[in-house]
C-alpha cells in the first residue's frame, strides 16, 4: 500500500533518511521506533508528501506520490502537535477540515470519536482556551472522521488522559479490524502492546530492522514490547 524505494533526505550535512527501504499493507499496524532525531518524523513527513526526499522515491497504492496529491485524502493525519487558528471555535475547526476533506467524496464525516471523547458539547469553545489533551482529542476526532485507508498518528496518546486513550486505542483496533493500515510513534511501549502487527526500529536515519511483532518476541524471548526492544538494543 506505501513503499519507500531508497529513500534518502540530508538536512545539511546530516543524512536524517538513509536509504530507508520498507513496505507497508492493509491490515497491518505498525510502531516506528527509535530514538529522538532517528528520522521518524521525516520518514511520516515523506508519506505525507511534506519533505522530498533528495534520492529514492515512495508509492501509495502503485503510484508514485510525487505526481498525485490526491492520495493524501486516504490519510488521516494526527499530528504531534495540532496546530489551529487560536481564535477559530472547535466546531469551526471541524467545519473547516470537513469543507476541505469532503470535497468530491460521498460519504457523511464520521464525528462519532468527537462525541465519545465529549467535543460535542463543547463546540463552541476557541482553540486558544483548550488544554493540551483537549487540542489532542480535536486533532484525533479530525484524524478519524474522513474513513481513510491509512492513519498516521504520532505519539496520539501523549497528553491524553486515561480514558479517552483507552477510547482512541479501542478505535485504532476497530480500524485495525477493518483492514486499514495504522502507522504509530509512541515513547510509551506500553500503549502499543495490544495494538501492533509490525516494527520498523530507526537509527541514525536508517531502518535497523522491520519485524513482525511475533518475530520480535521469538527473537528475544519477551512478550512485552518495551523488554523485547531494550533486549534487542542489549545485544547489539
Ligand atoms: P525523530 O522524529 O526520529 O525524532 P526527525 O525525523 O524529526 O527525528 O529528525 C531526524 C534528524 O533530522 C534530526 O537530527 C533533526 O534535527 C533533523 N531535521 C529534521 N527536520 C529538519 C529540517 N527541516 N532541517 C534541518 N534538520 C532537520
Ligand atoms: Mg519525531
Amino acid at each position: 500500500m506505501i513503499i519507500a524505494n531508497n529513500v534518502s533526505k540530508q538536512f545539511g550535512k546530516l543524512k536524517a533518511l538513509n536509504n530507508v527501504s520498507v513496505a507497508c499493507n492493509k491490515g497491518e499496524c505498525i510502531a516506528l521506533l527509535g530514538p529522538n532525531g532517528s528520522g521518524k518524523t521525516t520518514l511520516i513527513k515523506s508519506i505525507l508528501g511534506m519533505v522530498v526526499p533528495d534520492s529514492g522515491f515512495i508509492t501509495f497504492n502503485g503510484k508514485n506520490i510525487l505526481h498525485d496529491w490526491l492520495y493524501r485524502r486516504h490519510i488521516g493525519y494526527m499530528p504531534q502537535i495540532g496546530r489551529y487558528p487560536d481564535n477559530m471555535t472547535i466546531e469551526q475547526v471541524f467545519n473547516m477540515m470537513k469543507d476541505i476533506r469532503s470535497f468530491n467524496e460521498d460519504t457523511a464525516p464520521d464525528n462519532s470519536l468527537a462525541e465519545q471523547f465529549g467535543l460535542t458539547g463543547m463546540l463552541h469553545k476557541r482553540m486558544r482556551t483548550l488544554s493540551g489533551g483537549t487540542r489532542q482529542k480535536v486533532s484525533a476526532s479530525i484524524a478519524f472522521m474522513f474513513n481513510p485507508e491509512v492513519f498516521i498518528l504520532d505519539e496520539p496518546t501523549a497528553g491524553l488522559d486515561p480514558v479517552a486513550a483507552e477510547m482512541l486505542k479501542e478505535r485504532i483496533i476497530f480500524e485495525k479490524s477493518k483492514g486499514k493500515l495504522v502507522l504509530i510513534t509512541s515513547h510509551v511501549l506500553s500503549d502499543l502492546d495490544d495494538l501492533i502487527t509490525h516494527v520498523i526500529y530507526m537509527q541514525e536515519g536508517a531502518l535497523l530492522f522491520h519485524k513482525k511483532i511475533g518475530e520480535l518476541q521469538a527473537d528475544t524471548g519477551e512478550q512485552k514490547l518495551s523488554k523485547a526492544i531494550a533486549a534487542v538494543m542489549l545485544k547489539k
